[in-house]
C-alpha cells in the first residue's frame, strides 16, 4: 500500500530537526510522498532545501498563510515568485482565509490570498488552501477567479456536504486529516460520501492535527518528543477512519487517494 501525505509542515520548528528521521519512518510504513507547505517567507528556503534533499519524496509548496499575512515584507510577492521560478516542481500553499479569533484585517487576508491564487493560475500550479469559518467568502472568491484547471486542495476539509459539488466543479480536491475526528461522525460521513472518489485526499497536517487513537490504530509518537505532535506515519490512522466512514476497504481508499494526489501534484 502506498500513501501520499497531501499536506504537512515538516519544516515546522517543532519537528524540523527530526524531519529526516520522520520521513524515513513514514517511507518504511508506505507513505512515499509528502506535500510540505511553507507558511511564511522564512519557511520557503527551508522547504526548497527539503525538496532537494528528499527528492522525489518531498513536494515543496510555497505560500503565505493567513496567520502570517500581517508580518509580510514589502518584497514578499517578488520572493515568492522567485521561489517558484527556481523550483519548477513546487505547488502553491499554504494560503487561505481565516476568520478565527485573534485574526487581523480580513480585507488584507483576501487581498493576499487573491494575489497568490492569481500567481498559481499564471504559473499553472496546484494550490493548497486553508479555510476557517470563511467558506462563503472562499467560494465567492474561487468562483470569481476560477475555474482552476491545475486543481486546488481544501486542506483538513470540514465543510458541509452541500458545498462539495460547487468546489469540485471549480477544480477542488478534498483533503482529510485527524481534524475530521472532531466533526460529528454522522455529519462527516454524509460529507465524505458527497465527495467524488477521484477528489479524495489524505493528509496529516503534521505536526498538528494528531488523530485520536481510539478512532483508528495506535499512534506512533514522535520519539523523545512532545506526545501531542503529529507526524506523517500517522496518516494510516486517518486512512482507517475515512475508510470506516465511507464503508470502503482501506486498500481501495489508499489507492484512490494516492493516485488523486499524484494527479494533482504532477502538473
Ligand atoms: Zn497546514
Amino acid at each position: 500500500m502506498k500513501l501520499f501525505d497531501a499536506h504537512c509542515h515538516l519544516q515546522d520548528p517543532r519537528i524540523f530537526d527530526k524531519a529526516p528521521q520522520l520521513i524515513a519512518s513514514a517511507i518504511d510504513s508506505g507513505v512515499v510522498r509528502f506535500a510540505v507547505n511553507g507558511v511564511s517567507e522564512q519557511d520557503w528556503p527551508l522547504v526548497k532545501q527539503m525538496g532537494e534533499t528528499h527528492k522525489p519524496h518531498v513536494v515543496p509548496c510555497f505560500g503565505l498563510h493567513p496567520w502570517y499575512v500581517a508580518d509580510r515584507s514589502p518584497n514578499w510577492l517578488k520572493t515568492l515568485r522567485e521561489s517558484f521560478d527556481s523550483t519548477p516542481s513546487a505547488a502553491v500553499g499554504e494560503i487561505g482565509l481565516d476568520k478565527g479569533k485573534k485574526m487581523g484585517d480580513f480585507a488584507d487576508q483576501v487581498h493576499v490570498f487573491k494575489q497568490q491564487l492569481e500567481l498559481a493560475k499564471e504559473l499553472k500550479r496546484p494550490v493548497s488552501i486553508h479555510c476557517v469559518r470563511a467558506f462563503g467568502d472562499l467560494l465567492e472568491i474561487m468562483k470569481s477567479l476560477g475555474p482552476f484547471p491545475q486543481g486546488f486542495l481544501l486542506h483538513s476539509f470540514l465543510g458541509s456536504a452541500e458545498m462539495v459539488p460547487e468546489f469540485a466543479n471549480l477544480g477542488g480536491y478534498f483533503s482529510f486529516s485527524g481534524f475530521l475526528m472532531s466533526m460529528k461522525a454522522s455529519k462527516a460521513k454524509r460529507m465524505l460520501k458527497a465527495v467524488p472518489f477521484d477528489r479524495i485526499l489524505l493528509e496529516t497536517d503534521a505536526p498538528d492535527a494528531l488523530p485520536k487513537s481510539e478512532e483508528s490504530e495506535p499512534l506512533q509518537p514522535v520519539e523523545g518528543d512532545d506526545a501531542s505532535l503529529n507526524h506523517p506515519a500517522n496518516i494510516h490512522n486517518v486512512l482507517v477512519y475515512v475508510a470506516s466512514l465511507l464503508e470502503i476497504d482501506k486498500e481501495e481508499v489508499a489507492e484512490a487517494s494516492y493516485h488523486n494526489a499524484v494527479r494533482l501534484f504532477s502538473y
